[in-house]
């Protein structure tokens, strides 16, 4: 299990929410189950994004979640 905070993810700064997942996609996954919640203006912006923005990130995305430590 990884560990991130939405700030780390991409969320406001100040934002020191912890989001955890077995892999990059469960972590985003739970990411995203937070950004609904918390911020549904991100949400909204998310949610706009191309299938190739979603993959260019998700590409950004993957070796920051495999340089987290291992909880
Ligand atoms: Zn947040």
């Amino acid at each position: 299990m990884k560990q991130m905070t939405c700030a780390q993810m991409g969320g406001p700064a100040d934002c020191t929410v912890m989001l955890s997942g077995n892999t990059a996609e469960e972590l985003v996954k739970d990411g995203m189950g937070h950004v609904t919640q918390a911020h549904p203006e991100m949400a909204a912006n998310i949610k706009k994004m191309t299938p190739e923005q979603t993959t260019k990130w998700m590409e950004d995305f993957k070796p920051k979640f495999d340089a987290l430590p291992e909880m």
